[in-house]
């Protein structure tokens, strides 16, 4: 595992989740590429692969269950496949892609590395264990198309290799893994998607990061910023980093007005600005395809109109917030940080006695918890009431962007390297005053 704030003078490990145990799966199959690639551990005994092709791995009573040629092992921990050869590697099916979207969806993965299968409070915990570069190769592309110019993948695959051995986020520490496999820390999938662009890209990058007063960066990154990046205080901790500004997201020389001051927050998300990287005017939206991963739902990333009813919304207030909540009266965008994104909502409502209540919902994340029950794209919204009467029966959200738009923009990047900028130009771009170098061979 990683340790963070220690910056690696080799290649390290990692541990990657594939399936949690708040996926509640039961059972797991897995498929080998050859047989004898494999050595496998069943607790503490140890197999050879080469009579076994795939494996029904099921949870009974607290422990793993399964058969080799007919023969049943039963009340096992944990089982463990190590590669014996190079090009080894397993076949998961079925893992879960877009763990907490409304998209989710089976898939199956094919993994390189050790892959280990346990129990965790009775449930099925898979891990892969593998290396870093052998990670990034498949991370590069799971997250953009393998369409995408070179210098766009480089950029992605440094800002994915600095952000995992900054290794701040620390989120599943608990299960014993570095990352998990989705986007709650960064889409992994294999070696479903990899391609010779992003071989190469992970190859040409080997070993570099980002680095800020002798740190690795913390170098986080999001669909679309809408044209203007976000600070890291106004999403996180209130520690400023100061690799993450609030600059516009265009050609130097651009200036975009101060998004804080609400009458200027609404005509910015209101317009769109085509010299932004990530303007539809950069890349039409119907081009974006080629570019982003195919497991996306299609969708306007840069300007987007959300329609919702006053009762779909007083129920997800009532779902998130735990509200004596009857029907919303207004929504407020009282304070914006310089994306555009709201650091203070208020939520006026009814309460079941008819009573006028007020709540205040503060920073991004929580302010696309609340308005929509799919999570909306991003929280710089200028929100509009619709119908008579004190009380609105749809509230339509015209926003800006997709993600916390802070770090790097990856459609604004994909427009910046359709222009011919380089990867160390997008990098100093998104992470402004950060410097790129080689920390291992
Ligand atoms: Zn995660
Ligand atoms: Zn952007």
């Amino acid at each position: 595992m990683l340790k963070p704030g220690v910056i690696p003078s080799v290649e390290p490990l990692i541990r990657v989740g594939i399936v949690l145990p708040q996926d509640e799966q039961k059972k797991i199959t897995t498929f080998l590429s050859n047989m004898c690639d494999y050595e496998m551990a069943v607790d503490t005994l140890t197999f050879s692969t080469c009579e076994v092709s795939s494996i029904l791995f099921t949870i009974e009573n607290n422990a793993i269950v399964f058969k080799i040629d007919g023969k049943s092992y039963e009340k096992v921990n944990k089982v463990v496949f190590r590669p014996m050869v190079e090009d080894a590697h397993i076949t998961l099916d079925p893992v879960i892609s877009g763990r907490e979207f409304h998209w989710r969806k089976y898939i199956s993965v094919k993994l390189p590395g050790t892959v280990e299968i346990k129990v965790s409070d009775g449930r099925l915990l898979v891990i892969n264990e593998l290396s870093l570069e052998s990670y990034l190769m498949c991370v590069a592309t799971s997250e953009m198309g393998a369409a995408c110019p070179a210098a766009l993948i480089e950029a992605q695959t440094v800002v994915a290799r600095s952000w995992m051995l900054a290794n701040v986020e620390q989120k599943h520490i608990a299960l014993g893994i570095d990352v998990c496999n989705d986007d709650c820390c960064q889409r992994y999938q294999g070696l479903n998607n990899v391609t010779d662009v992003s071989r190469k890209g992970t190859e040409t990058t080997r070993g570099m990061v980002i680095l800020y007063d002798g740190k690795i960066c913390d170098a986080r990154y999001s669909k679309s910023c809408g044209g203007k990046m976000e600070t890291f205080e106004n999403l996180w901790e209130n520690t400023p980093l100061p690799y993450m500004q609030n600059i516009p997201d265009m050609p130097e020389g651009h200036t975009v007005p101060d998004l804080t001051i609400e009458e200027n927050a609404r005509v910015w998300i209101l317009s769109n600005p085509k010299e932004a990287f990530c303007s539809s005017a950069t890349i039409p939206e119907n081009e974006l395809k080629h570019y982003i991963g195919a497991c996306d739902d299609e969708g306007e990333y840069f300007r987007w109109t959300v329609e919702i009813s006053n009762e779909e919304l007083s129920a997800n207030l009532r779902d998130k917030l735990k509200l004596d909540l009857k029907e919303v009266l207004d929504l407020q965008t009282r304070k914006r940080a310089g994306s555009g994104r709201l650091l203070e909502l208020g939520i006026v409502y009814h309460d079941f006695e008819d009573r006028v209540r007020e709540t205040v919902v503060i920073k991004d994340y929580n302010a696309r918890l609340v308005l929509h029950p799919k999570f909306l794209f991003s929280s710089a919204v200028v929100i509009d009431k619709v119908g008579t009467g004190d009380v609105p029966k749809r509230f339509i959200y015209h926003g800006a962007g997709w993600g916390h738009g802070s770090g790097l923009c990856q459609i604004g990047a994909l427009g910046m390297s359709l222009k011919g900028y380089s990867t160390q130009e997008i990098l100093s771009h998104y992470y402004p005053g950060s410097r790129y170098k080689k920390i291992y061979k």
